[in-house]
C-alpha cells in the first residue's frame, strides 16, 4: 500500500469561508441589483465598495499594502461566488487581478505604495487598455507608441473596447516605445489618469447591458511622468514578463468569472424544472429537460477543476505551467457558461426570453466569455501549439 499522502481536492478552510462570507455579502444585492443598475445606467458601486471593506476585492494583493496577502485562488474564488450570486463582477478581473498582478509583480516600491491600498480597498478602480481596433487579436501589432521627452513620456495612440473607464481614475495602457515601433512588441505599461491632457474616451454602444461600459480611447500626446511607466521594456525579455504578470491572472479570473455565471444559470433551471409543471409532472422530470442541465453541471465541475489548477500553479510562481491552465480554464469557463446559459434559456421556454426573467441579456454576457480576454480560437491556437507541439498556425 502506498505511503504517499495524497493531494486532497478540497479548498483550505479558509477559502471556504472566504467564499462563503462572500455568497452572503452579494446575494444580498443579487441579480436584480445588477439589471436594475444596469437598466437605469447605474454603477455597481454600493456593492464594489462593500466588497472593498470586506477586504474581498484585495485578498490578493499583499498585507503590507492593505491587501489580505492571499493569492490568485483567493481572488477567482471571491469573483465565483459573487458572479454564481448573480453578481458578475467584470471589473475584478481588470482592476485587483491584471493591474494589482503588474504593479504587485513589477512596479517600485513607491508604485506599490500609491496604487495597491486604494486598488485593494475598491476606493481606486484602474482598467486596462491593451485591445487596438488593427490589431486586434494580434497584440504585437499594436500601435500606441510612447516617447521619451525629458523627464517625461509621450504617448499617441488608441485603444478599443476597454472596460470601465468611466469609473477608473486611471488606465494601464500597454504602449511599446517609439524605438520599437515596429518588430516583436516590446510592452511598456503605464499608469496613465482618466483626467489627463489629450486622454478623451467614447461610450461602445454594447448589445449587453451591463453597468460596465466599453469604451474607445483616443490619446493624444498624453504626457505622463517616468514614474508613471511600470516594469522595464528593455529587460531581457523585451518586457513580456510584466505583461504575462498580468494576463494569467486575467485567464485564471475570466475562468471563475464564467463558472460563477455558469452555475448562476445552472441554478436558475434547475429551480424552474423543479417547478414548473405542464403536464402531470414538473418539467424536470423529463429527461430533454434534466440531461441537458446534468450534462452543464458535469462541464462546469471540469472547468472549476481547470482554473482552481492554473490557481495553484500561478500561486506557486510556475508561471509557465499556469499560463497553459490559465488559458485551458478560460476556454473550459467560457464554453460552460454559454451552456449553461443557454440550458437555463430552453428550460425557462417563453419566459426564458423575457426582459423579467433577465436569462436572454444573459446570453449576450456569456458569449463574452469565448470573446474576451482571448478568443477561444486564439487558445485552441495556444494549446495545439504549445500542449501538442504542433506547427504554429498564424
Ligand atoms: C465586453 C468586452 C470587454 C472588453 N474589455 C477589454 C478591456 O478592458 N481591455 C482590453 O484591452 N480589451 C478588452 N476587450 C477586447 C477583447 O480582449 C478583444 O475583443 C478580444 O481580444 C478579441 O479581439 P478582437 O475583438 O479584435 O477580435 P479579432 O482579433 O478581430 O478576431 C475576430 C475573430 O477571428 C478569430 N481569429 C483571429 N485571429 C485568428 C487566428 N490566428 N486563428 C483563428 N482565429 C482567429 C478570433 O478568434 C475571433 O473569433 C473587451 C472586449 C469585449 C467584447
Amino acid at each position: 500500500m502506498s505511503t504517499m499522502t495524497a493531494t486532497p481536492f478540497t479548498e483550505p478552510e479558509e477559502r471556504v469561508a472566504l467564499r462563503e462570507a462572500v455568497a452572503r455579502l452579494a446575494g444580498k444585492y443579487g441579480h436584480e441589483y445588477i439589471a436594475r443598475q444596469a437598466a437605469s445606467g447605474g454603477k455597481t458601486t454600493d456593492l464594489w465598495m462593500e466588497m472593498g471593506r470586506n477586504g474581498f476585492l484585495g485578498v490578493n494583493i499583499a498585507e503590507e499594502y492593505g491587501g489580505g496577502g492571499g493569492g490568485m485562488a483567493d481572488l477567482a474564488a471571491v469573483l465565483e461566488e459573487a458572479a454564481a450570486q448573480g453578481a458578475p463582477l467584470l471589473m475584478m478581473v481588470v482592476s485587483p487581478a491584471i493591474c494589482g498582478s503588474i504593479i504587485s509583480r513589477c512596479g517600485t516600491d513607491e508604485q506599490k505604495h500609491r496604487w495597491l491600498p486604494s486598488i485593494a480597498d475598491g476606493s481606486l478602480l484602474m482598467a486596462f487598455g491593451i485591445t487596438e481596433a488593427d490589431a486586434g487579436s494580434n497584440s504585437h501589432q499594436i500601435s500606441t507608441t510612447a516617447t521619451r521627452d525629458g523627464d517625461e513620456w509621450v504617448l499617441n495612440g488608441q485603444k478599443t473596447f476597454i472596460s470601465g473607464v468611466d469609473e477608473a481614475k486611471a488606465v494601464l495602457i500597454v504602449s511599446r516605445t517609439e524605438d520599437a515601433r515596429t518588430g516583436k512588441l516590446k510592452p511598456a505599461l503605464f499608469v496613465v489618469p482618466t483626467d489627463a491632457t489629450g486622454f478623451t474616451r467614447q461610450v461602445i454602444p454594447m448589445a449587453w447591458q451591463a453597468p460596465e461600459k466599453q469604451f474607445t480611447l483616443f490619446l493624444d500626446d498624453v504626457r505622463v511622468p517616468a514614474d508613471a511607466l511600470v516594469g522595464d521594456p528593455d529587460s531581457a525579455d523585451g518586457g513580456l514578463w510584466q505583461l504575462f504578470a498580468g494576463l494569467n491572472p486575467e485567464r485564471i479570473m475570466g475562468g471563475a468569472l464564467t463558472c460563477g455565471m455558469a452555475r448562476y444559470a445552472l441554478g436558475r433551471a434547475v429551480d424552474y424544472a423543479k417547478t414548473r409543471t405542464v403536464w402531470k409532472e414538473p418539467i424536470g422530470t423529463h429527461q430533454a429537460i434534466a440531461h441537458p442541465l446534468a450534462k452543464v453541471k458535469i462541464e462546469l465541475e471540469q472547468a472549476r477543476l481547470l482554473w482552481q489548477k492554473a490557481a495553484a500553479l500561478y500561486d506557486a510562481g510556475d508561471d509557465f505551467a499556469a499560463g497553459e491552465y490559465a488559458n485551458m480554464a478560460k476556454y473550459a469557463g467560457g464554453e460552460v457558461a454559454c451552456n449553461a446559459t443557454d440550458a437555463a434559456v430552453q428550460t425557462h421556454g417563453g419566459n426564458g426570453l423575457t426582459v423579467e426573467y433577465g436569462l436572454a441579456n444573459q446570453l449576450v454576457a456569456a458569449r463574452l466569455g469565448r470573446i474576451a480576454p482571448v478568443s477561444r480560437e486564439m487558445i485552441l491556437n495556444f494549446v495545439a501549439m504549445h500542449s501538442l507541439g504542433l506547427p504554429k498556425s498564424y
